[in-house]
């Protein structure tokens, strides 16, 4: 099950393991009555999914997307300037308590990049950025095959990079982030400010003359209709964006960059001048990575929520073996492969690719990683000379306890 927190809805819906919301239930967050009344809707709207859920044994857990900033280790949101009230709350623990089920808490952006990541457009990428620009601006980093979390999962906070230090005030107390140069809300703000100089003839009729209408859909109407203000504002807020995803590029190199929010919805409008200005701006190493729209819409963070539960490496809780025990496994395999000195070793938790998962959930089952000792497999990679001297792979793969000790193992040629 997945929860979408929001500033103005509350989202709920039940996800199977192939990523599809089987079960959508909705309602208005009413923030200005406080945590406690807002809790209240949460749970109850979790209780309306469950009851209508074909299978109700088959809920794992709650995965939840929540505005950031959050602690998302200790599943608390620290402070949400779009919810009143909401400060340093443990709601982890408040909906386990409530609802009886598991829970995993996440920044929703970074919960709709796992949802791109895993079922929407940025499928089979081990490194992508995901960035969403509506009423703010957020995103997801994943990098080298993982959703980068940082100190208490407050890492991707790109919203507030800074791009003109003595900027336009931003949400979060700064000056000139890109958030308060470029999102949908600074883009209306420089709209409605347009209208007031009476610099945007065209924009004022669409508003009727009230400023205070003007959002960043209606500048883009403008800029569309050709108000020369109005298509000035969309293209400055697409340069920063473009130069902003350009130190994005060079900081992660990403193999694809995803753009989501409702600002994406002025289209090519503003889609072309961010690309243009990310290739002035890369260096011609990193020109490659395309600049692609998102796919799962308003839908990315109440899918990507269940990707808390059912990734493949789950980002939350991810198990390993520590350097030593790799080295102990290592020198026991080369006591018998002396061939293999050098080989390349990788290391993985059994028992949690998605198919394995989508079993067990069918099946009614805990899932496999949960409910068993943990298992790792190492596996040794390696060219090696044959008899006839012709270089060939060899493979060994072998099973291993939390101490190393080898269960069992396989090779191949
Ligand atoms: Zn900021």
């Amino acid at each position: 099950m997945t929860i979408d927190l929001g500033g103005t809805r509350i989202r709920s819906a039940l996800v199977d393991a192939a990523g599809r919301l089987l079960v959508r239930r909705e309602c208005p967050t009413e923030a200005g009555q406080g945590p406690e009344a807002v809790i209240e809707r949460i749970v109850g709207l979790a209780q309306e999914v469950r009851e209508a859920s074909p299978a109700d044994g088959a809920c794992i857990g709650v995965g939840v997307g929540a505005p950031g900033p959050l602690d998302a280790e200790a599943g608390l949101v620290l402070s949400a300037p779009n919810l009143p009230g909401w400060e340093n709350l443990p709601l982890r623990q408040i909906l386990e308590t409530r609802l009886g089920l598991p829970v995993r808490l996440a920044n929703d952006a970074n919960v709709a990049a796992l949802g791109e990541w895993r079922w929407g457009a940025g499928q089979g990428y081990s490194d992508l950025l995901y960035l969403t620009i509506s009423t703010g601006i957020g995103g997801g980093i994943v990098a080298d095959g993982r959703l980068l979390l940082g100190r208490r999962g407050l890492a991707g906070e790109v919203g507030h990079i800074i791009l003109e230090p003595a900027g336009p005030r931003c949400t979060c107390g700064n000056r000139g982030c890109w958030e308060a140069l470029a999102s949908g809300t600074a883009i209306g703000r420089e709209g409605a400010r347009a209208v007031r100089e009476g610099r945007a003839p065209l924009l004022a009729e669409l508003c009727a003359g009230e400023a205070d209408r003007v959002g960043a859909s209606m500048v883009g109407e403008a800029a569309r209709r050709g108000d020369p203000t109005a298509g000035r504002i969309i293209r400055r807020a697409a340069i920063y964006s473009g130069s902003a995803i350009a130190s994005l590029i060079h900081l992660f190199s990403p193999g694809i960059v995803l753009l989501g929010g409702g600002v994406m919805a002025l289209g090519d409008l503003f889609l072309r001048p961010i690309r243009q200005t990310v290739r002035r701006r890369v260096m011609p190493a990193y020109r490659d990575a395309p600049i692609a729209r998102a796919a799962l819409g308003g839908d990315a963070g109440l899918i990507g929520a269940a990707a808390l539960f059912l990734d493949r490496r789950d980002p939350m809780s991810e198990e390993t073996l520590s350097p030593e025990t790799i080295e102990q496994v290592r020198r026991q395999v080369l006591q018998s492969y002396p061939e293999l000195e050098g080989a390349e070793v990788s290391v993985r938790q059994q028992g949690r690719s998605p198919e394995e998962i989508a079993v067990a959930t069918r099946l009614g089952m805990p899932l496999p990683h949960e409910a068993e000792e943990p298992r790792f497999s190492v596996t040794f990679r390696k060219m090696v000379v044959a008899e006839d001297g012709v270089r060939i792979p060899l493979t060994v793969r072998v099973t291993v306890d939390t101490q190393g000790r080898i269960v069992k193992g396989q090779e191949r040629h």
